[in-house]
């Protein structure tokens, strides 16, 4: 790999950044300075250093965000924020993207990575990976809906949801108002909402809580990020 990529790839700074790193010699591979950018690095063997610090080449991140209402998930946008706006200067990487999509009112669990194969098999409509999402809806809901959601449901008097699972945890029957949790194997646009409205009812607040095995971390501010940890990877595994 070139040393400039290897340097932005590292979070060093874009394309343009890094070569004046390099071409003001700051940058040695192999204990000697190197001033070409185009200078050909061995990301496993070569020992790169900048101002004398060693660097240790990585090559997939993976972040745990919990992501606020407000923010698109998408990497660049011209008029919107997105997730990837949230990131340090120190953690963008234009490669990182958001594994699966939440509105822009939705909070919660999303998984930002590199590692494309990751996002693949943790979106691939064939394994079925579980989502869940804690909802508070406006109206009450029941063991009824419960089941509809169960059997499979159509949504907008079209497309057919697979089954899913339906968990009513607080009703409130004074405001009319239902705190549920819904458990999905798929992700199709807008689902929760158009499963809601079919019932005859509506989200008024949508997190997601849980991919696969991997639950949110509680301890993670809202619009906060931090790298998953080993135990996490394992995982999602
Ligand atoms: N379902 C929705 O309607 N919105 C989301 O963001 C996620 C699931």
């Amino acid at each position: 790999m070139r040393l400039d990529k290897y340097l932005a790839n590292m979070g060093f700074g874009s394309r343009k950044e890094v070569k004046k790193l390099i071409k003001n010699k700051r940058v040695a591979v192999n204990e000697k300075i190197e001033t070409v950018d185009k200078y050909q690095v061995n990301e496993q063997e070569d020992h790169v250093t900048l101002d004398g610090e060693e660097i240790i080449y990585q090559k997939y991140f993976y972040y745990m965000l919990n992501k606020p209402a407000g923010v698109i998930t998408a990497t660049i946008d011209d008029f919107e924020p997105t997730v990837l706006d949230i990131f340090s200067d120190q953690d963008f990487r234009m490669d990182l993207s958001p594994v699966g999509r939440l509105d822009k009112d939705t909070e919660g669990l999303l998984i930002i990575t590199n590692d494309g194969a990751l996002s693949h098999r943790l979106l691939s409509p064939k394994k079925h990976v579980e989502k869940e999402y804690l909802a508070k809806i406006d109206g009450i809901m029941t063991s009824a809906d419960a089941d509809r959601v169960a059997s499979g449901m159509q949504i907008d008097g079209g497309e057919v949801c697979l089954p899913a699972k339906l968990i009513i945890d607080e009703v409130d029957e004074k405001n009319e108002e239902t705190t549920i949790r819904l458990v999905l194997q798929e992700g199709k646009f807008h689902q929760i909402k158009r499963m809601i409205y079919t019932l005859g009812k509506e989200v008024m607040y949508l997190q997601r809580i849980r991919m696969g095995q991997l639950y949110l971390d509680e301890q993670l501010d809202l619009g906060s990020y931090r790298e998953l940890t080993e135990e996490e990877m394992m995982l999602l595994e």
